[in-house]
């Protein structure tokens, strides 16, 4: 057992942690303040390569698992939410390369990321008004008719949902099948009956775009439904015989295998926090002292770094797993994603605590990655869902 990073991981780390210094961190206050997407920053991390098919690519060959990680946790330190923009795609591109066919993924794939001139962005849309932890629960139909997919409905909170290029969007197509009755499909923002909704405002990650798409007799050809309409024929059929379809357990494993990388960024998050905590305490004087002399700051100090490093470890063990196929048994991804959610939030309010009334005002950035840190307890699955998951996996035979 090696945890010792390599040359070329280095080389990748700093790569990543130069541009979030100089092109994220500089900006990342006033995109905050505005919510407006930053283009111009994925625009040049598209110039960078660090926006692009390619890394995820060159991230499926590497068997540490570690190539997005340590990228992404350098990102996310720089500003959380121009990483959820930078990042973002990441989550339709594994819809897409998890139950699309291979030559799906090699028409949509590239339509997410668009060009170095012109990036685009994708949205992954499952949540709707009445159903986000609860995913049986979704109302939005496919109808088939005739050599077309008619759908209906209405997803809220979707990340890029106002910007996206191409969409991968969960929907019912037999609703007495329950959660087995559900299909993925690819649509183009241009398929006509496709549009955003409402664009939420936000606690934190304000620079990311969280807005609701609303399809309303969106009509796209019958191939657009991921992995085939063949498959998905037989899948019913499975279903209505009461056969297990390998839905459910194909979709809790791919979550397995993306949850790693959403606590990544909770680590970045935290590690921004704690960095930002030891500066101010060594300079800050309080009784004659620097702040850093006194042991509750301490205390306080090592809890916040423990919590970060064991984090990372479960991060980096769940990613490994996950790079090299094997069984995430005990649910290590959604350890690693309840663990650095948990951990962002109570770093980030430690920070604020260290810094006093100076944390708690804008003209430091401790506020915002406690605003920031939130949602990590939220989205992709909450802490709640993240300890169901865990308790099921230690509790099944
Ligand atoms: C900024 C942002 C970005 C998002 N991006 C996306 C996206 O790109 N795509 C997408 O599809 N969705 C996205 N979401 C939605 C997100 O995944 C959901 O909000 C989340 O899954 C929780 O669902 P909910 O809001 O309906 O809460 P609910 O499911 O209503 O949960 C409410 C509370 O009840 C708890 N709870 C629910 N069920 C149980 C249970 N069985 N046991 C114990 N506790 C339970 C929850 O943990 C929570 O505390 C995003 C949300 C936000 C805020």
């Amino acid at each position: 057992m090696d945890l010792s990073l390599t040359e070329e991981q280095l080389e990748l780390q700093k790569w990543a942690h130069e541009f979030a210094e100089k092109e994220i961190r500089p900006v990342a206050a006033q995109y905050d303040e505005s919510e407006e997407f930053p283009w111009p920053v994925v625009k040049k991390a598209a110039e960078a390569g660090l926006y692009s098919l390619d890394l995820y690519m060159q991230s499926q060959q590497d068997a540490s698992g570690l190539t997005l990680p340590l990228v992404m946790e350098e990102i996310f330190w720089g500003c959380a939410g121009i990483g959820l923009c930078i990042f973002g795609t990441g989550l339709p591109l594994a819809a897409l390369a998890g139950a699309g066919t291979p030559e799906q993924l090699l028409e949509w794939a590239p339509k997410m990321f668009g060009t170095t001139e012109d990036p685009k962005v994708g949205a992954f849309g499952v949540t709707e008004p009445q159903a986000g932890s609860d995913v049986r629960s979704l109302r939005t139909r496919a109808v088939r008719d005739g050599d077309e997919w008619v759908l209906n409905g209405t997803k809220v909170f979707i990340t890029n949902g106002g910007v996206a290029e191409v969409y991968v969007i969960v929907a019912t197509v037999d609703p007495d099948l329950g959660h087995r009755g559900q299909a993925s499909f690819v649509i183009s923002k241009d398929d006509p009956g496709i549009r955003p909704g409402k664009k939420e405002k936000k606690l934190g990650i304000r620079a990311s775009d969280t807005s609701e798409v609303i399809l309303d007799d969106c009509r796209i050809p019958l191939d657009r439904v991921l992995g085939g309409v063949d498959k998905l024929e037989a899948k019913l059929e499975r279903g209505h015989k009461g056969e297990a379809t390998g839905r459910s357990s194909t979709a809790l494993a791919a979550f397995e295998r993306t949850r790693p990388s959403v606590a990544i960024q909770a680590v970045g998050v935290a590690r921004a926090a704690l960095e930002f905590a030891i500066d101010y305490a060594k300079e800050r004087k309080a009784f004659g002292v620097a702040i850093s002399e006194h042991q509750s700051i301490q205390n306080m100090l090592a809890d916040m770094a423990l919590e970060i490093e064991a984090s990372r470890l479960l991060v980096h063990r769940a990613a490994w797993l996950a790079a090299n196929g094997l069984p995430m048994s005990k649910a290590e991804g959604s350890m690693s994603k309840l663990k650095a959610g948990d951990t962002a939030v109570a770093v980030a309010e430690k920070a604020v605590q260290i810094l006093g009334g100076y944390g708690y005002i804008k003209e430091f950035p401790v506020e915002k990655w406690y605003r920031d840190s939130k949602i990590y307890t939220i989205f992709e699955g909450t802490s709640e869902i993240q300890r169901m998951v865990i308790a099921r996996a230690l509790l099944s035979d």
